[in-house]
C-alpha cells in the first residue's frame, strides 16, 4: 500500500479514537451524589426509573425490584415493545413456541411481582444536569431518579420517497401482525431483506393473495432457517436489485409503486393493495442527545463490556447500545447486566436498605389518572343511532390482536374522562364489526374518526401521544 494512504489511515483512526473520547469525556460532567438532595425533593423520588418496557427494560426492572430497590418502569408509547408486534417467537430460550405478545405479557406479570410502579406514559424530556435526575412525562408529572436504565429500543425506519407519507395509514405501514387482516386476496409487496421482511411476508402470506418481497441487494441478508420457512410458501416470491422509486394511489388508498431495478436500470409500474417496510430501526436517543455519548448513528456507547453510559447512574440496554446482534435474548441479558451496574452505582454512593426505608413516603406512586369505560359498538344501526344522538362522536376502530391499539387503549380512556360530556367516545371491534369497517373502509387499526352532527370529519391512524390527540379533538368541540 502507498506510504500516504497509510499515514491518511493512520491519522484517520486516530482522530475517530480522540472524538470519541472526547463525546465520551465531555458528557461526563461532575455531579455530586448527596443524598441529602434526594430527601430535600420530598416527594416522586425513585431509585431506579427504567425507560421502556421491551425485553431489556422488563428484565433490568425484575432484577433492581427483586435486589430491592424500588423501581418504576415507564413503559412508553408501545408496552412490552417491538416483539408484541411479531407473530410467534421460536427462539427464546425455555419456549419452543410462543406468541411475541404472551412472552412480554408474561414478562411484565413476573416483574410485577416485586411490586414495580408501571407508568402508562411516555417520556418528554430528561434533565441529566443534575442529581437526583429529573424525568418529565407527557402528562406533565415528573420523577426525580437516583439512577436510570434506558432501554428504549429503536424505531422503523421509513423510506422517504414521493408518496409515503400521504399513503402512510392507507396502505403503506411497518404492522403486519395489525394490518395484515386487511390484504384478504390481495396483492401486497414488503420492502427489506431482514428477518423482519421474511418475518412480515409470512404473516402477510395467511391473508394476502401474492407476497413479493423486494430486496435492495442481490441477496436477503436474512437468517437461513427464515429464508428456508418463505421458500416453502408458493404465495412469496423474491424480487433482487429493486427500489421503489415512488407510492401512488387514489387518494384513498395505494394503488401502485414505481420500481427501480438498480442491475438493469429499468423503472416500472407495480400495481398492488399494500406496502409493508421491513427496512431496519433507528434508535431512540433524542431525549439524550448532547447529554449521553452516542455513536453518529445514534446509538449509546457503552463504558467497555459494562452497561454504564458516559454518565455516572444511567445505564443503557437493548437495541438502544446495540446495533449488532439486535436480539430478545441479548437484550433481556443486558438489561439484567444494567440492573448489576445500577445495582453497584447506588451501592457507591450509599443508597441501602436503611436509606431505601427513609425515603418510603417519598415514592412516586402512579397516581391513578380519571378513565372511563367506553362503550363497544357492533352494530351499524346501534352506530347510527349514535350520530344522531351526539354533536361530536369519536369511534376507536380496533382490533384485539393489534398492539398499538392495546398502546392507545389508557390514552383513549383517559380522554374519554376529560371530554366527558363533549365528545362521545365509541369501539369498534374490527374483528367483530364488519359491516362497520366496511362502511367506514378501515384498511388500519387503529383508525380513529372524528363525527360532527351525523357526518365524518377527519380521522387519524396509529399510535398517537395524548397531548397531540388531546389537541386535535379539542378543534371539534370549539
Ligand atoms: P436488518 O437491519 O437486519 O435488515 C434490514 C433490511 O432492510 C436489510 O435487508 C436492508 O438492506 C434493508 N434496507 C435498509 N434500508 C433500506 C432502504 N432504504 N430501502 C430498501 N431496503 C432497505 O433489520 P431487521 O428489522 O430485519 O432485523 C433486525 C434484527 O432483528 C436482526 O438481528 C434480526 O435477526 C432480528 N429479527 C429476528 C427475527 C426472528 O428471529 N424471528 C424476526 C425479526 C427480526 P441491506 O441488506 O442492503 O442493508
Amino acid at each position: 500500500m502507498n506510504k500516504k494512504i497509510i499515514v491518511g489511515l493512520i491519522v484517520f483512526v486516530a482522530l475517530g479514537f480522540i472524538t470519541y473520547k472526547t463525546s465520551f469525556v465531555r458528557c461526563q460532567a461532575s455531579l455530586s451524589f448527596n443524598l441529602e438532595e434526594v430527601l430535600k425533593k420530598g416527594h416522586n423520588v425513585m431509585p431506579v426509573v427504567v425507560i421502556g418496557s421491551g425485553p431489556a427494560g422488563l428484565s433490568s426492572a425484575l432484577y433492581s425490584a427483586r435486589a430491592g430497590y424500588p423501581t418504576a418502569v415507564i413503559e412508553g408509547q408501545l408496552p412490552g415493545g417491538q416483539l408484541t408486534q411479531t407473530s410467534y417467537v421460536e427462539n427464546w430460550p425455555g419456549d419452543k413456541k410462543i406468541l411475541g405478545n404472551d412472552l412480554m405479557q408474561g414478562m411484565k406479570d413476573q416483574v410485577a411481582q416485586f411490586n414495580v410502579v408501571f407508568v402508562q406514559d411516555k417520556v418528554e424530556k430528561v434533565d441529566l444536569g443534575q442529581w437526583p435526575y429529573e424525568i418529565t412525562l407527557a402528562n406533565g408529572n415528573k420523577l426525580y431518579a437516583l439512577s436510570i436504565i434506558v432501554a428504549t429500543g429503536s424505531t422503523p425506519k421509513t423510506l422517504h420517497v414521493p408518496g409515503e407519507k400521504e399513503y402512510w395509514g392507507k396502505g403503506v405501514t411497518t404492522c403486519a401482525t395489525c394490518d395484515a387482516p386487511f390484504y384478504k386476496g390481495r396483492k401486497v409487496v414488503v420492502v427489506g431483506g431482514g428477518d423482519s421482511a421474511a418475518e412480515e411476508a409470512l404473516q402477510l402470506s395467511a391473508h394476502a393473495s401474492s407476497v413479493e418481497i423486494l430486496v435492495r441487494k442481490e441477496s436477503m441478508r436474512a437468517s437461513k432457517a427464515m429464508q428456508d420457512h418463505i421458500a416453502k410458501i408458493p404465495s412469496i416470491s423474491i424480487s433482487y436489485n429493486k427500489e421503489i422509486k415512488e407510492i401512488s394511489g387514489d387518494g384513498q388508498h395505494v394503488k401502485r409503486i414505481q420500481l427501480y431495478d438498480n442491475k438493469t436500470g429499468e423503472l416500472t409500474t407495480k400495481e398492488i393493495d399494500g406496502v409493508f417496510l421491513a427496512i431496519g430501526h433507528d434508535p431512540n436517543t433524542k431525549l439524550f442527545k448532547d447529554q449521553l455519548a452516542m455513536q453518529e448513528t445514534g446509538y449509546l456507547v457503552m463504558d467497555g463490556r459494562s452497561q454504564r453510559t458516559s454518565k455516572p447512574g444511567v445505564f443503557a440496554a437493548g437495541d438502544v447500545e446495540d446495533h449488532v446482534y439486535r436480539q430478545a435474548g441479548v437484550a433481556a441479558g443486558s438489561g439484567i447486566k444494567a440492573a448489576l451496574d445500577t445495582g453497584f452505582f447506588l451501592q457507591s454512593i450509599g443508597v441501602d436498605t436503611d436509606f431505601v426505608k427513609k425515603i418510603e413516603s417519598y415514592l412516586y406512586t402512579n397516581k391513578s389518572i380519571e378513565s372511563v369505560e367506553i362503550r363497544h359498538v357492533h352494530a351499524k344501526r346501534e352506530f347510527d343511532t349514535l350520530l344522531l344522538k351526539h354533536r361530536v362522536v369519536l369511534a376507536d376502530f380496533y382490533g384485539t390482536y393489534c398492539p398499538p391499539c392495546k398502546a392507545m387503549l389508557p390514552v383513549f380512556e383517559q380522554l374519554a374522562g376529560e371530554f366527558k360530556g363533549s365528545i362521545e367516545f365509541i369501539k369498534v371491534n374490527t374483528g367483530e364489526a364488519r359491516e362497520l369497517v366496511m362502511h367506514y373502509q378501515v384498511v388500519r387499526i387503529p383508525t380513529f374518526v372524528v363525527f360532527k352532527d351525523g357526518k365524518e370529519v377527519a380521522r387519524r391512524n396509529g399510535i398517537i401521544e395524548k397531548n397531540e390527540m388531546k389537541a386535535w379533538l379539542q378543534e371539534f368541540i370549539k
